[in-house]
């Protein structure tokens, strides 16, 4: 069997370097549409923990990482999708 190289990734909230497979990828696709794990365009990663998906100040570094602006609707999405985080 192949060995998968790992590929690592930083996150924009606590500045750790991790496996991509660990982490939560937020792109930003043409005209801001924002998708999760999905999509190609502009990347940021987060690791899947509720220190890092939870931290006050994300949202900020999100929107300067994918120089955009979020609207309600991608956050609520992104809540949903990480409230179970540990
Ligand atoms: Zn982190």
């Amino acid at each position: 069997m192949k060995k998968k190289r790992s590929i690592l990734r930083r996150c924009i909230s606590c500045r750790a370097i991790l496996d991509r497979v660990n982490m939560l990828r937020i792109t930003r696709e043409d005209k801001s549409a924002i998708s999760i794990n999905s999509g190609i365009g502009r990347s940021a990663y987060i690791c899947k923990s509720k220190n890092c998906t939870q931290d006050p100040k994300l949202k900020k570094n999100l929107q300067r990482a994918l120089k955009t602006n979020f609207d309600h609707k991608f956050y609520e999405v992104f809540i949903i999708e990480t409230q179970n985080y540990k």
